[in-house]
């Protein structure tokens, strides 16, 4: 876990949308999205700056139900902790 060694594999970009998925609102089946934005505040004392410090991140969210795309939040921020798998390594 505390290497970086092996990171650098080249990403597969040699796919076309037929090779894609849908993902769709786990409420409400839509799959239309918007892009929402949280908000998380640093201490000042963390972020070394004068003032608490607001880190903006990006989330998708269901334009029907309002409902936040699970799959793309911080692991940390997951109502659902059941996915969790980079904790138990061998
Ligand atoms: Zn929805």
């Amino acid at each position: 876990m505390n290497t970086i060694e092996g990171m650098n594999q080249t990403p597969t970009t040699n796919f076309g949308l037929k090779d894609t998925t849908e993902v769709k609102c786990e409420s409400c089946d839509n799959t239309i999205f918007q892009n929402g934005i949280i908000f998380r505040k640093v201490s000042k004392l963390m972020a070394g700056t004068d003032k608490d410090a607001l880190v903006p991140i990006n989330i998708p969210y269901c334009t029907k139900c309002g409902e936040t795309l699970q799959e793309l939040l911080p692991s940390e921020l997951k109502s659902d902790n059941s996915i969790e798998t980079s904790n138990i390594v061998v």
